[in-house]
């Protein structure tokens, strides 16, 4: 059996974060979930001088099943945040190396106007801390071991907090504001009963990752991709990828994400699929039972925006509680970030009216500037899933033809990731750009 989890265990609190502040409180807005979506919202807000609470049920640091992967649209979120990416703790990278079918590439990240030139990898067990210390640094009010139970609502039905149990007495304690953004991750436990929809034809994908010692692989400046896995026990593709990610503290993350297979019901057996992919990986890189630094954990990728409407009564969704992964690449931190800042923007202009039917309108602005920035994205990348991933996996989109031309591979690669900038940089962004104009919008 593997381990699941549904993100966050419940780690010792370290450090300055803790269960603090007088039980019941108030604020402007109120964060739930302290992830990148939770934090990443806090601090935007915080800057904007914003009153906020932000309330997570573990402590820090703690661990988070991912793979711990960021491109440049993530390193660009933390650039913007004020991170500083230069300290000791962060590998970088400097692209992908695709491997299929006895074939591999190196795509290096493209030097774009805006996004950085290259990727960066860090634990989730720091890289989460390291953002929930930095919102509370830029004003936030964090509390952890408070989890949410539910949401307060007015006779109409309006949001005007949550309620909570705090501490390990799990103390029972309200925290008030006409705002709450639900940034608790897959679980959504904070939208439950305000009529959000989830989108039941939305795959939920399910990956897994284990932590290996490999001083021969550790400070690989590629992020490595296995396109050609296959289900141990029926021999076909599986519809998804593996990866060997370098941490540069002398581990790898190794993992595996899979789409839920078409037609077939039976879930894949990820233990199995990574037994079965590992032989296949060069004994000298070390990624056996002995070198293994945890147990297998898994969890849900809920994808595709998922969950809709993105506002809803005074909540906003941000992050996997919208289902806002990647269904190209099963991302989902540079898109928990990117959405996180839009929602305090909007947020903070919101609060400058008014409360009442101009503010509400203010606030509705946020699931439309979702759709503006993405919903042509996703759902290209929803019917790439429904009719190529989910049925072949990644074989056919990488058949050696494919493999063997550079500017096809990089064009993929960029499509995959959505590194591109706008207005177009280069070729590949006017291309892409074309392509994604050609989606017709998504009703709303
Ligand atoms: C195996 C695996 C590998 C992945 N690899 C990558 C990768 O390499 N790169 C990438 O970009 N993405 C990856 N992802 C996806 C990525 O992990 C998520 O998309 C990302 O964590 C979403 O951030 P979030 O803040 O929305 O949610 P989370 O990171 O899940 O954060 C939610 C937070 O809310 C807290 N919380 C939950 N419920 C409550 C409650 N009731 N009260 C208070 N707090 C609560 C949780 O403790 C947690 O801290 C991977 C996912 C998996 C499962």
């Amino acid at each position: 059996m593997i381990a699941n989890s549904d993100g966050a265990g419940g780690g010792p609190d370290a450090g300055s974060s803790g269960c603090e502040g007088a039980g019941d409180e108030e604020a402007q807005v109120i964060v739930v979930g302290a992830g990148p979506a939770g934090s990443a919202a806090a601090l935007h807000l915080a800057r904007a001088g914003v009153d906020v609470l932000l309330l997570e049920k573990s402590g820090f640091p703690r661990e988070k099943v991912c793979g711990d992967g960021l491109t440049p649209r993530s390193v660009y979120q933390l650039v913007r945040m004020g991170i500083d990416i230069d300290a000791p703790g962060w590998m970088r990278n400097k692209g992908m190396r695709w491997v299929c079918g006895g074939h591999q590439a190196e795509l290096d990240w493209p030097r774009l106007g805006a996004l950085p030139d290259f990727g960066l990898t860090r634990s989730r067990h720091d890289f989460d801390d390291l953002l929930a210390t930095h919102a509370r640094a830029t004003g936030a009010r964090l509390r952890t071991q408070v989890k949410v139970t539910g949401p307060l609502t007015d006779r109409a039905g309006h949001v005007i907090g949550v309620s909570a149990s705090r501490g390990p007495e799990q103390e029972p304690v309200n925290y008030r504001a006409p705002l709450v953004i639900a940034a608790d991750g897959a679980s959504a436990r904070t939208t439950l009963g305000l009529g959000f929809e989830r989108d039941g034809r939305r795959p939920v994908a399910a990956a897994a990752r284990r932590y290996y010692r490999s001083e021969a692989r550790t400070h690989d400046p590629y992020l490595e991709l296995w396109a050609d896995l296959r289900c141990p026990r029926t021999g076909r593709d599986l519809p998804g990828y593996g990866w060997v990610f370098p941490l540069g503290d002398g581990r790898v993350n190794v993992g595996l994400g899979v789409l839920p297979q078409q037609r077939r019901r039976r879930p894949v057996d990820l233990r199995a699929a990574l037994e079965h992919w590992l032989p296949r990986l060069p004994s000298g890189w070390g990624l056996s039972e002995e070198n293994a630094d945890s147990p297998l954990r898994s969890a849900p990728l809920p994808m595709g925006l998922n969950r809709r409407p993105q506002y809803r009564r005074g909540v906003l969704l941000v992050g996997d509680s919208a289902g806002m992964v990647s269904p190209w690449s099963g991302e989902g931190i540079a898109q928990a970030m990117e959405a996180a800042e839009v929602a305090a923007d909007i947020i903070a202009l919101a609060l400058a009216r008014p409360a009442g039917p101009r503010r509400e309108h203010a606030l509705h602005q946020y699931p439309a500037e979702i759709e503006r920035r993405w919903a042509r994205y996703y759902r290209l990348g929803n019917l790439a899933g429904d009719l190529v991933f989910s049925r072949y996996g990644f074989r056919p989109v990488l058949h050696p033809r494919v493999m063997a031309s550079p500017p096809v591979l990089r064009t993929l690669a960029r499509l995959l990731t959505h590194v591109t900038d706008e207005p177009a940089q280069d070729t590949v962004d006017a291309v892409l750009h074309g392509l994604l104009r050609l989606v017709p919008t998504p009703r709303r």
